[in-house]
């Protein structure tokens, strides 16, 4: 599951093998385009990243309101697209919250991050400081910063 990551001159050929009628220049284009929007940090109309692949050819959008689909399965990206920041939708931006009820912590863009956003990894659910409200920031930020991480290590973990 997810994206499967592919070089854009990899991807040119095998989109004009596809859609022979393209010229090599405009599908170039297309795509360059796309990764400018996604690079400069331009989301879909609904708060997703843009599936540049799929997004140069039917306007900017993310993977899942193109598609329909909830998530991709093996579908090319480029490589230089393929994380893939959460969603800002339902969630407040620090320039909408009051400065004295500002708790908790932002993402880079400013967006609010709740436990809601991210999973709980296994190790956690064995872990002391799981139910301990005084460490719930802590271990959000952690858990946060690892959410695309094939491993999850944390240095705080207690056993129960
Ligand atoms: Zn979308």
């Amino acid at each position: 599951m997810g994206f499967k990551p592919i070089s854009l001159e990899k991807y040119i050929k095998i989109h004009l093998k596809s859609n022979p009628s393209m010229k090599e220049k405009e599908v170039r284009k297309a795509l360059k385009d796309a990764l400018a929007f996604y690079k400069s940090g331009k989301r879909c109309n609904c708060g997703n990243d843009i599936w540049v692949i799929g997004g140069a050819f039917v306007g900017n959008k993310c993977f899942t309101c193109i598609t329909g689909e909830g998530y991709p399965d093996n579908d090319y990206e480029l490589k230089e697209a393929i994380t893939k920041r959460l969603s800002t939708q339902g969630r407040r931006h620090i320039d909408d919250i009051p400065p004295n009820k500002i708790a908790g912590f932002f993402d880079d863009d400013g967006y609010e991050v709740t436990a809601n956003d991210f999973e709980k990894p296994s190790l956690c659910v064995i872990c002391a400081n799981n139910n301990d409200p005084k460490q719930e920031l802590l271990c959000n930020m952690t858990r946060f910063d690892q959410k695309d991480a094939t491993e999850f290590i944390c240095h705080a973990y207690k056993k129960l």
